[in-house]
Formats: C-alpha cells, sequence, structure tokens
C-alpha cells in the first residue's frame, strides 16, 4: 500500500502528542497517512505492552490511519544500528511515503532524540539501490522520502514552521486520550510520573493554542526541518 504521509513514534503516543492533529487534517483532505511505533512502550510506568497495544489501535481508529504497526523494538535501550535501520528501511520502501513525521530532535525522554536520528538515517539509507532488502520474499525497490519533519514533544522546540490544526483539536485530545493508562486520571491507584499530571494534559492543548496564536490562527502545531524550507509560491505561506 502506496502511503502520502508516514509518522514514527519511538513509544505508542508520541505520535498523538506531537502531531495528530496534522494527520487529522491531512486526512480530512484525503491523504493517506499510517503510522509506525517503534517499541510498544513496555517501560511506562502505567498501563503494560499489552495495554498500550490496544490503545494504540483504539487512537489510530480514531484518526483514520490506514495502517498501525510496531516493530516492537526495545523500549529504552534500542539503539541507531543497521539492524534497526534495515527494519525501518523496510517500512519505508513498503509504504513509499512522500513525507516522513518522527520525534523530536531534543527532548526529556532519551528515546525521543535517538529515534529522532535512526529514523532520519533511515530514509537516507532507504533511498540507496545498493542496500538491498527483502519483504515477504520479493526484494524491494529503493525509496527515499522528500522530506522528513520533526514534531514537537516536551522541551519547547523553536518550530521552523507550524501547520494550522484549527478544528482538529478536538480530535487530536481524543487520540491522545484514547491512552487511558498515560495521562491524568484522578482514580488511577497507579505511581503519578510527569506525564500524568493534569498540567501536562492541559498542557497539550494550551500549547497548540499558544503556537496557533503566533501564526495567527486557533491552534497549531510545530515542526522543524533538516534542511531550507521552500514554497511554491509566497501566497502558499498563511
Ligand atoms: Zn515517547
Amino acid at each position: 500500500m502506496k502511503l502520502n504521509i508516514l509518522a514514527f513514534g519511538a513509544h505508542p503516543d508520541d505520535v498523538e502528542l506531537g502531531c495528530s492533529g496534522t494527520i487529522a487534517k491531512e486526512i480530512s483532505l484525503g491523504k493517506k497517512v499510517g503510522i509506525i511505533d517503534l517499541t510498544r512502550g513496555e517501560l511506562g510506568t502505567r498501563g503494560s505492552a499489552e495495554i498500550r497495544d490496544k490503545e494504540a489501535q483504539k487512537s489510530a481508529k480514531i484518526l483514520g490511519v490506514s495502517v498501525r504497526e510496531n516493530l516492537s523494538f526495545r523500549d529504552g535501550f534500542f539503539v541507531n544500528d543497521e539492524f534497526h535501520q534495515l527494519e525501518i528501511i523496510k517500512k519505508i520502501r513498503k509504504y513509499q511515503p512522500e513525507i516522513v513525521l518522527c520525534n523530536a530532535i531534543d527532548d526529556r525522554h532519551i528515546d525521543h532524540g535517538k529515534a529522532s536520528k535512526l529514523v532520519s538515517d533511515a530514509c537516507f539509507l532507504s533511498g540507496l539501490i545498493k542496500i538491498e532488502t527483502e519483504l515477504d520474499s520479493v526484494v524491494q525497490k529503493a525509496w527515499r522520502p522528500k522530506m522528513v519533519y520533526h514534531y514537537i514533544q516536551w522541551k519547547n522546540i523553536e518550530p521552523d514552521f507550524a501547520v494550522d490544526i484549527t478544528g482538529f483539536i478536538d480530535i487530536k485530545m481524543e487520540s491522545v486520550l484514547a491512552y487511558g493508562t498515560q495521562f491524568y486520571d484522578p482514580n488511577s491507584k497507579e505511581p503519578v510520573t510527569p506525564i500524568t499530571s493534569k498540567n501536562f494534559l492541559d498542557s497539550i492543548k494550551y500549547r497548540a493554542q499558544d503556537l496557533g496564536r503566533l501564526i495567527g490562527v486557533e491552534y497549531a502545531e510545530g515542526f522543524t526541518v533538516e534542511r531550507c524550507l521552500a514554497v511554491s509560491s509566497l501566497e502558499n505561506l498563511i
């Protein structure tokens, strides 16, 4: 299946927190979008890998993505090496996205920066024809996405551009809250962590609102890029 956009996250819920408003908007515009989680988030303080699998699928339905897969890398301990790069290359070649979205370039959780570089490196390597991969015993064609964009997570990284997600903040929040074990729940008996605070849950919306304020819309999500941005016409900027 060919996709327009493939979003990667180190953990299930990274994509929702970072860019699910953008994903919902692109799907509403007719784009085909997929999500690939690198780990099952098994080291998360709350919940379990099995529960998070279900939460991730629930969120996928809410967003309307065409596919959601999990590479089952080791949460906390995966590295940027040949094995992990090849597993990601196989997915990039399978879905042939023009645009890849991936983790923040630097963040509080060590997996985020690692995943950011790992996915970006795999996007480059995927375009080299002498790297041979197979899927279901069929040799895959080389494919390099045109763009790699990094969403923003815990840290307030200055975005290089912002996407207007006005009209899609509710579906973003719904997709985040599909992870019932991960965020603010006053009735939970499990340990409290920074991401289970009410402040963090509130921040998802007010940060989108604040970025929206800066670009003159209601809500926005920010991204950073690896190369100079270009537009075909000045009118394409809002
Ligand atoms: Zn994460």
